[in-house]
């Protein structure tokens, strides 16, 4: 299975990562992908971008190297209230906009349980996907939660990084998958590369869904143009931005 789209990835604009966009794209390249999607963490998060980071991606070349690039979000949740941490105004701008929860901004980490979060942000209307849901420790309601995102146009993330620095997630994100399957909700398969070698690296992820027998009709990122077609079925036209 491809995944010729990778929809999650962090530039050095996140502190704690470590490539340029020039890397990364070199690197897209020869790993054989289409288009990444730079998402680099909101502001809220201790080290993420600044908010002119995303209002200026327009000056990154929609093509380097023959890679596509698509412009994006990790966005932060920021509490049960299901608050985010960018304006509209430049989120409407983007291509891919990814929503997680984040320990160091989430202010209601205490919480039981964060269904409420989840319901709101799959209601946002400018979130696409949201992303790595699989920690135990942020447990929600994943049937109310999918079937929420199913009637929103949105996309859940089984992120293939999760398999190694979220390990205590896997169990759940299999769980996450299965409840995908059974719905036939979209998901996206990621790397969340926080460095260009890790780009395109799904193998943990496919592997699971695999096991799973998941359909390959439901990974909208499996081609750009999948991709583009579930956008734009949903009313979302990407590569809008630009010079
Ligand atoms: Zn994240
Ligand atoms: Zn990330």
């Amino acid at each position: 299975m491809n995944i010729l789209l990778d929809t999650h990835t962090h530039t050095i604009a996140s502190t704690h990562a470590y490539s340029t966009v020039m890397e990364m794209a070199a690197q897209a390249k020869k790993s054989g992908l289409e288009a990444i999607a730079i998402t680099d963490h909101g502001p809220a998060i201790p080290d993420g971008a600044h908010p002119w980071h995303f209002q200026n991606l327009k000056a990154v070349p929609r093509e380097i190297d023959g890679v596509k690039i698509l412009y994006g979000a990790e966005l932060n949740i920021l509490d049960l209230e299901g608050n985010v941490d960018l304006e509209d105004a430049v989120l409407k701008n983007l291509d891919v906009v990814n929503a997680s929860i984040h320990k160091p901004c989430y202010k209601d980490f205490e919480a039981e349980d964060h269904t409420s979060a989840y319901l709101k942000v799959v209601s946002h209307p400018l979130v696409d996907v949201i992303c790595h849901s699989g920690s135990p420790r942020f447990s929600y309601d994943y049937e109310r939660v999918i079937e929420m995102a199913k009637k929103n146009n949105k996309l859940i993330e089984i992120n293939n990084h999760s398999f190694y620095v979220r390990k205590a997630s896997i169990p759940n994100c299999k769980k996450i998958a299965e409840i995908c399957k059974e719905k036939g909700v979209g998901i996206v398969v990621s790397s969340d590369a926080h460095i260009a070698f890790e780009l395109g690296e799904y193998s943990d992820a496919l592997d699971m869904l695999k096991e799973i027998s998941f359909p390959e009709k439901l990974i909208m990122n499996r081609s750009l143009n999948a991709f583009e077609e579930f956008m734009n079925n949903k009313g979302k036209k990407l590569f809008q931005w630009g010079y």
